[in-house]
């Protein structure tokens, strides 16, 4: 599931292939993507005008368009932008496709449909809306997080993925931070100590960026990390355990029972 790392690639895609060209159609070959706006309504708002600059809290993308909207993008489980000359072949699950004036095309492809296409009147009114957290990355310092994990009795990896605490972080990112930052997630937030929160900010800004600096790409991950070793019975890259899988609070978690000590 894209999560901040893959959001923050998507914005740096769209922006290095299609701001300010002429918007000449829109087609949505999925409605139930919609929400709250017509196919009519967005292809009216968006067509004859151009994307002028983006932004992305947390799992979002907020696109500016020439007109009076920001066109908003979440990417559910499966969701990638692609940008390509109207002939060549397209991606398998378009579910919306704005047509540029130069023949080049910029798709929306989300197989599980889990994503969503929204229109809003300006991002901070959007994440207001949404009831969003800051940003995981650009909103929240080490005083922030400290504030948010003292006042949660929610175990770690669950306050993590509170979008509405902190927006950006899902699954597979707040696994690879808790091994980084040596914390289980079973933990309870505010039981960590000043020390391990801090060491949890440190290591929640050290991984976001190094997935935004590899495209986040798994592959490209450093040998150290978790990630591309997500597997019951891998071997942890630090200690060489049995990297584990535990559920808790119907959510499940990868780490290492060695380097992660349970309290
Ligand atoms: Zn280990």
């Amino acid at each position: 599931m894209p999560e901040l790392p893959d959001v923050e690639v998507f914005r740096r895609y769209l922006n290095a292939t299609s701001l300010h060209q002429t918007i000449e159609r829109v087609r949505v070959q999925d409605k139930r993507l919609l929400e709250g706006i017509s196919t009519a309504r967005l292809s009216k708002e968006l067509t004859g005008r151009e994307l002028e600059q983006t932004r992305r809290h947390g799992k979002h993308l907020l696109v500016k368009t020439g007109g009076p909207v920001w066109l908003a993008l979440h990417f559910g489980m499966t969701g990638f932008l692609r940008y390509f000359k109207k002939t060549s072949k397209q991606p398998d699950h378009v579910r919306l496709t704005i047509e540029f004036e130069n023949g080049f095309r910029l798709v929306f492809d989300n197989q599980r449909r889990l994503g969503r296409i929204a229109l809003a009147s300006d991002p901070d009114r959007f994440v207001a809306d949404n009831q969003l957290g800051p940003d995981a990355l650009e909103g929240i310092d080490p005083d922030g997080l400290r504030k948010l994990v003292g006042s949660s009795r929610a175990r770690v990896k669950a306050a993590l993925m509170d979008q509405k605490k902190l927006a950006g972080i899902g699954n597979v990112y707040s696994d690879e931070i808790l091994f980084q930052a040596e914390i289980h997630p079973e933990r309870k937030s505010n039981r960590l100590t000043r020390q391990e929160v801090g060491g949890l900010y440190r290591g929640m800004r050290r991984v976001l960026k190094t997935a935004i600096d590899v495209g986040a790409d798994p592959d490209r991950l450093p040998r150290s990390y978790l990630i591309p070793r997500r597997q019951e019975g891998a071997s942890c890259p630090r200690c060489g355990d049995a990297i584990a899988l535990i559920s808790f609070s119907g959510r499940s978690a990868y780490h290492c029972p060695s380097c992660q000590q349970r309290p």
